[in-house]
């Protein structure tokens, strides 16, 4: 049994069939990199895995429970304690201090100030960010501040991150470095990663391709 799994996925938006029957499959600790060309659905297939976005016929089950199936409720604790979300940018919160961003997801989760601080700078020195902690995110450059939103998924230890090109704003020195340390962080911690991403430098440091074209997954899925 996978840990995360898509059967058959369709999602149209009005005329715009953005997914048309696409299987997908991903592991405990196994990074899977989605790839294809613009406009394919490898975002619409994040969101279907995710549970942001409702397919229209298909199946997602996480952990053998179907997505679809569960209560709003139980849905949205999931992607709460369970899963990670990174970006391309622009989702730290201004106001707060790089330390106070990681901790964030704990504090929402009702953990106490002092130990989410407190594993909030292990996030941060994991990523090689420790000197930051006290600095806002306009103050630290585009590299640092994507560590720093990958800091903030990984800090609540989920079991899968998705990643919608996380590195699509940085230049490929710093876009490696984030690769590096959140391939290095997810094996540690057994989290499986869903990255979005038309970079096959990008894609390299995964496990395992599946290729998006015209909403439809015909290859088989490569293994590295
Ligand atoms: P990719 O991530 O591969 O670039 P997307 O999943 O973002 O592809 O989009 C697939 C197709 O669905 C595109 O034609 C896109 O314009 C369309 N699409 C995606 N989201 C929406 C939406 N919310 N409303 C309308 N069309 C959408
Ligand atoms: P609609 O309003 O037609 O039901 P929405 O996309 O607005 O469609 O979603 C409605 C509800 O479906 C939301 O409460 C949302 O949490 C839930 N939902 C979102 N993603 C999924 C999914 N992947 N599978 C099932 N339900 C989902």
């Amino acid at each position: 049994m996978s840990l995360l799994s898509a059967d058959g996925l369709r999602k149209s938006f009005g005329p715009t069939e953005a997914l048309r029957g696409v299987d997908f499959a991903v592991d405990a600790g196994e990074i899977v990199a989605i790839m294809g060309p613009s406009g394919s659905g490898k975002s619409t297939l994040l969101h279907c895995l995710a549970g942001i976005v409702r397919p229209d016929s298909g199946v997602v089950r996480y952990r053998d429970q179907d997505l679809a199936a569960m209560s709003d409720a139980h849905r949205s604790s999931l992607r709460r304690t369970e899963f990670g979300f990174v970006f391309q940018f622009g989702q730290l919160v201004p106001e707060l201090s790089c330390l106070e961003n990681v901790a964030l997801p704990l504090r929402l989760g009702g953990t106490k100030r002092k130990p989410a601080e407190a594993a909030a700078r292990e996030a941060l020195d994991r990523f090689e960010l420790g000197d930051l902690a006290g600095k806002r995110p306009g103050e630290v450059s585009g590299g640092q501040g994507q560590r720093v939103a990958i800091a903030r998924a990984l800090v609540t230890t989920p079991k899968v991150v998705f990643a919608d090109e996380p590195t699509g704003a940085l230049d490929s020195l710093n876009g490696e470095r984030v690769m590096r340390l959140l391939v290095a962080a997810a094996k540690e911690l057994s989290t499986a990663v869903v990255l979005v991403t038309h970079d096959v430098r990008v894609a390299a440091y995964s496990d395992r391709e599946v290729i998006v074209r015209d909403g439809r997954t015909p290859e088989r899925v490569t293994a590295r």
